[in-house]
């Protein structure tokens, strides 16, 4: 059932339908939520619009992570396949799907495929692991199946495999992390493969936005761009939200799938923010069984974009996350994510290395400090640029090169950090 087509009144009776469903199988299954429903004296017949479903307390990474086993709502021996969140803050949280969690999944990523316009004559190339718990991958390989497209299975990195897959099999789509698309450029480059001449049209992007906050491509995807002319498609998901957001052809946003999630996107108070704003976003994952969610705050801030598209879907838009809730700066009266700082920083061209600090002044308010190299000469038009971006200007201190490095390398670490928080 693709619902998204449907008139926007419909589609959100359909949706809250699934969402009274959702909440009565929740309470009876999952431990962590009937207590939850008992101490706060809800029950699910309660719930008779979105108003009474708003009352019910936000569950956090905190729940997640310290009561994990409360989520299990089915017997153990149902469970089919284990995995775990990417951990990115924090320790990775344990996740299992049941049958009808894959059939799910593998719907999800079969719409979210067709969304970008692919079919079951094209040919896929997965450049993303099937394995290390990883759900996103499975997801890809299930949805691709369902549809019927062809699938190759190159797995990640080493882009010689890439390219030999891509000459052998003539797949049209990638599915690929943008900056793994440098490396694969630097080596067709390497090696005299014609970019102008490959099979590949288009690119399902994961795990790195490609846009800023005004849906241009950001300095990443203009560099990818530059270089190979493949049309370069945003994705948004997470484990917990077991959904993809995905942009369709119009590239004005990211789709939500409103019968497999409910997106909230709320401002500090708890409020719905109105489109064009942004805020957090909270998930109800729709028809889950194995770990039900219910009002999962996510941490992840993003812009509503409202459910108007020329493709025809009125489903609601979001953006990519333009920030961490717990990453915002109030600066000089402006709320700044670092993504932002760090996207400005990078489309500014002859500046290559910095690190991003935020810290507190004497009076505890925000201040945002970016170290930059000390033989980076072009300071005034860094700062114009910076102003004209960010609508404020945050301070600049020259340090030695090498400085700037150890702090962005820490030892333990795998990715450069480009942003530290220094205010706790
Ligand atoms: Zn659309």
């Amino acid at each position: 059932m693709n619902i998204s087509y449907k008139e926007l009144s419909k589609i959100n009776e359909l949706q809250f339908q699934l969402i009274r469903e959702q909440l009565r199988y929740i309470v009876e299954n999952s431990p962590f939520y009937s207590k939850l429903f008992q101490k706060e004296k809800l029950l699910p017949n309660d719930i008779l619009n979105l108003e009474d479903f708003k009352k019910i307390p936000m569950t956090t990474k905190e729940d997640l992570q310290h009561q994990n086993q409360d989520f299990i709502s089915v017997p153990k021996a149902e469970i089919i396949d284990y995995v775990t969140t990417s951990g990115t803050l924090g320790k990775p949280v344990s996740f299992a799907l049941n049958e009808a969690d894959l059939q799910r999944l593998a719907e999800n990523e079969k719409r979210s495929f067709e969304m970008v316009g692919i079919t079951r004559d094209d040919v896929v190339q997965l450049t993303t692991t099937l394995d290390r718990r990883f759900m996103a991958g499975m997801a890809y390989f299930l949805g691709l199946r369902k549809l019927g497209a062809g699938i190759v299975r190159s797995g990640s990195g080493l882009p010689a495999l890439q390219w030999e897959s891509i000459t052998r099999f003539q797949p049209k789509y990638l599915v690929a992390v943008p900056s793994f698309l440098l490396k694969m450029i630097a080596f067709a480059k390497q090696e005299g493969i014609d970019l102008k001449k490959t099979s590949v049209k288009a690119v399902i992007c994961i795990g790195e936005p490609l846009r800023d906050s005004n849906l241009k491509l950001n300095a990443l995807g203009r560099k990818i761009n530059a270089d190979w002319d493949i049309e370069l498609f945003s994705t948004y998901a997470s484990t917990e939200m077991a959904t993809a957001f995905t942009e369709c052809k119009e590239h004005t946003g990211n789709h939500n799938l409103p019968d497999l999630i409910f997106a909230e996107i709320l401002d500090k108070n708890g409020k719905e923010v109105e489109t064009g704003q942004i805020g957090e976003l909270v998930v109800t994952p729709l028809q889950t069984r194995t770990m039900p969610l219910l009002r999962f705050a996510t941490g992840d801030m993003v812009r509503k974009l409202g459910n108007n598209c020329n493709c025809g879907q009125n489903s609601l838009k979001i953006s990519t996350p333009l920030g961490r809730k717990k990453q915002m700066l109030k600066f000089k009266g402006t709320s700044v994510y670092p993504q932002q700082v760090i996207e400005c920083l990078n489309a500014f061209g002859s500046l290559n290395n910095y690190i991003i600090e935020a810290l507190h002044d004497e009076l505890e308010n925000d201040k945002l400090l970016i170290k930059i190299p000390n033989e980076f000469n072009d300071l005034k038009a860094l700062k114009t640029h910076l102003q004209a971006h960010l609508k404020v200007l945050p301070e600049l201190q020259k340090i030695d090169g090498k400085e700037i490095d150890v702090l962005k390398f820490p030892k333990a670490g795998r990715k450069p950090v480009l942003f530290r928080d220094l205010r706790i």
